[in-house]
């Protein structure tokens, strides 16, 4: 089975739509998002349009900051205080990567962070680890979380889930989150060894590496479900134009899993509904309203 990630965004958002719109009507809040550009990477102009479109459309607020590769690390965070400071502002994200000359960290850990709908604030992703139910929890993890979640009837305990990456975007917060679900969690990385052996083993597995079908249709187990969240361009020769394709060879996946996210088409849409989710959360937080998310 292939598991629509396109579709379930589009149902996540018509939930977050119906949410804001009774957020507005009972209690006068309007969820806003700030985005902060910095530069004209082409590839992050884009996330940043497309992230602006389905705030809009979810009938929120979405303020776009768009500043030159030239501004100093001190401006930046001077809009950062400026954003933490605006009530109608609930979530703050700075798209990364940034230019060499600004310290990520230090921007990340200016954003306030009950507004951190990136989850990268080191409080929110201490919280995340010890089990903090108010921490706020990166997108793409979340993301991944709720297609599993689908796929299990909303029941992952005792299953034995890989994660394959460790990055701090999507490997380390994905394992927590299906840790706190109460799978076995095992984490693997450019030094695992035999991970083939270690995949054969996993009812879930995700793969967050960033090499292009670099998980075989003979490293999964009949049956397991399978998140791609790679996002690789290859140019294949007699191809005009670079192709997306995931860290699993997806074709030969799909034929031994039960089911299997695709690329494109799978985690990345979840990815901006859990944006604008994280978001309506922030927003409920600060209201003191109760949400139904
Ligand atoms: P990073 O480069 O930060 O991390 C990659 C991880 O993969 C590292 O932990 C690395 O191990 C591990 N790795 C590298 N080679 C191997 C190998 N041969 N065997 C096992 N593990 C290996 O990447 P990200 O986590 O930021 O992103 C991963 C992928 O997900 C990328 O393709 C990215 O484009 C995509 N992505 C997709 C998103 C979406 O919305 N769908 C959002 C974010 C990312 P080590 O730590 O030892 O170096």
């Amino acid at each position: 089975m292939i598991i629509d990630g396109k579709a379930a965004a589009e149902r996540l958002r018509r939930q977050i739509a119906e949410e804001v719109a009774r957020l507005r009507a009972t209690h006068d809040l309007q969820p806003g998002l700030a985005v902060v550009l910095v530069g004209e990477d082409p590839a992050s102009q884009v996330y940043v349009r497309n992230k602006g479109r389905q705030t809009l459309e979810a009938g929120m607020l979405s303020h776009g900051h768009k500043l030159d590769a030239s501004v100093s690390e001190e401006e930046l965070l001077t809009l950062i205080d400026t954003l933490n400071g605006d009530p109608s502002i609930h979530g703050i994200l700075v798209q990364l990567p940034l230019p060499d000359h600004i310290d990520e960290q230090r921007v990340l850990q200016t954003i306030d962070p009950a507004k951190d709908v990136d989850g990268f604030h080191p409080l929110n992703v201490g919280g995340l680890a010890s089990g903090d139910p108010h921490a706020l929890v990166p997108c793409t993890p979340t993301g991944c979380l709720l297609l599993l979640l689908e796929q299990f009837d909303g029941n992952l305990s005792g299953q034995n889930a890989l994660v394959i990456g460790r990055s701090n975007i999507v490997g380390k917060p994905m394992a927590q989150l299906l840790l706190r679900e109460s799978c076995t969690v095992t984490i693997a990385h450019s030094r695992t060894r035999d991970l083939p052996a270690v995949c054969r083993k996993a009812d879930i597995v995700v793969a967050a590496v960033g090499r292009p079908g670099m998980v075989r249709g003979d490293w999964i187990k009949p049956g397991a479900v399978v998140i791609d969240v790679g996002i690789n361009r290859v140019q294949r020769e007699g191809e005009d134009k670079p192709k997306l394709v995931g860290d699993v060879a997806f074709a030969e996946a799909a034929d031994v899993a039960g089911a299997i996210t695709p690329v494109p088409g799978g985690v990345g849409p979840m990815t901006i509904a859990c944006l604008l989710r994280n978001t309506v959360i922030a927003a409920c937080r600060h209201a003191e309203v109760e949400g139904q998310l």
